[in-house]
């Protein structure tokens, strides 16, 4: 695969000071939110990260806005390198690159008004100056997300759910960027609601040309969108594929129980499927076990997993995965 254009993350690091405490916790132990990550994101292109809660995927998202401070590693927006930006143009490039918060109702200020809040980055920006400019990008706004432009005086308790996260959407599309990250943008809605804003999600990469970093802990919901899908745990990506590959042929113990858990279309192929349930939780990444770190809850570990952590290898094009097995079973 050629190298990704627009966005470049090479082994991006978010360490925190441990709290201490916890009784195999090691002293002063970092805790390694995200521990060396590397991918990249092509102009237009869906890349989806996913994993269970807590395994970095956020964390993620928030440090390649610099919302949270790499600890190290590097990422670069068409070849310009974010992390060493000031804060002024680090500010700047927050154009160019947005995010889509999970909580549609924590996420926008109820004392502002719709119009309020979706015309806060076009001041920030500079952009559309003028009330009258400003007032007809954020009717248009409201339109492409599939909104009343009538309703910018509204606040956002008078919307649903579905809607206040299509108000979050529009506040994320209005200085024009060219990737969102858009954080569990559907986790907090309805099922019934869920779909629509994937569609939605899907006719605005299309009409705008819109790449996304699509993070969610659902393989299902990341499925439909991604035309890449990453998988990480504990901090790391163990499994990188297209989509297709990711679904057919997942080459990693990990990603073939998170596989396991979706539900497939076809009733006698659903009542057929096996779900894959992994044993314990997931470990403190402030104390992750020796070797691969997935081994405490892997069901194909052998002695090997214990003494020797392994590396994110090529198994054919573009699909890379973190594990001994040549293909995550026994042979
Ligand atoms: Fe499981 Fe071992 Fe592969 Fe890790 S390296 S995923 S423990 S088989």
């Amino acid at each position: 695969m050629a190298e990704p254009a627009l966005l470049n993350v090479t082994d991006l690091r978010v360490h925190f000071p441990s709290a201490g405490g916890g009784l195999r916790r090691r002293p002063g132990a970092a805790v390694r939110a995200v521990d060396g990550v590397s991918f990249g994101v092509a102009t237009g292109e869906t890349l989806g990260l996913v994993g269970e809660s807590g395994c970095g995927k956020s964390t993620t998202g928030l440090a390649l806005l610099r919302l949270i401070e790499p600890t190290a590693g590097q990422v670069t927006l068409d070849g310009i390198d974010l992390t060493t930006l000031s804060r002024r143009r680090m500010r700047a490039m927050r154009r160019r690159v947005t995010m889509i918060f999970q909580d549609p109702y924590a996420s926008l200020d109820p004392r502002m008004t719709i119009g309020s809040i979706i015309a806060e980055p076009l001041a920030v920006h500079g952009l559309h100056r003028g009330s009258r400019a400003r007032r007809h990008r954020i009717g248009e706004l409201l339109e492409l997300v599939g909104l009343d432009p009538g309703h910018a005086h509204r606040h956002p308790h008078e919307f649903s759910g579905g809607q206040r996260q299509r108000v979050g959407i529009a506040r994320a599309l209005a200085c024009e960027p060219e990737l969102i990250v858009a954080d569990e943008p559907i986790a907090a809605l309805d099922v019934s609601i869920q779909a629509q804003i994937i569609n939605l999600l899907e006719d605005l990469r299309d009409e705008l040309g819109l790449a996304y970093l699509f993070i969610a802990h659902d393989l299902a919901a990341v499925g439909h969108l991604s035309d890449r899908i990453a998988v990480m745990y504990l901090g790391r990506i163990v499994e990188v594929a297209d989509r297709a590959t990711l679904f057919d042929r997942p080459a990693h113990p990990y990603s073939q129980a998170l596989l396991s858990a979706v539900p497939l279309p076809d009733p006698v192929a659903e009542r057929a499927r096996e779900r894959i349930i992994l044993r314990g939780t997931v470990p403190s990444p402030a104390d992750p076990p020796s070797g691969c770190n997935f081994r405490t809850r892997c069901p194909a570990a052998f002695d090997r997993c214990a003494v020797e952590d392994p590396v994110l290898t090529v198994r054919g094009d573009g699909h890379q995965a973190a594990c001994h097995l040549p293909g995550g079973r026994p042979g």
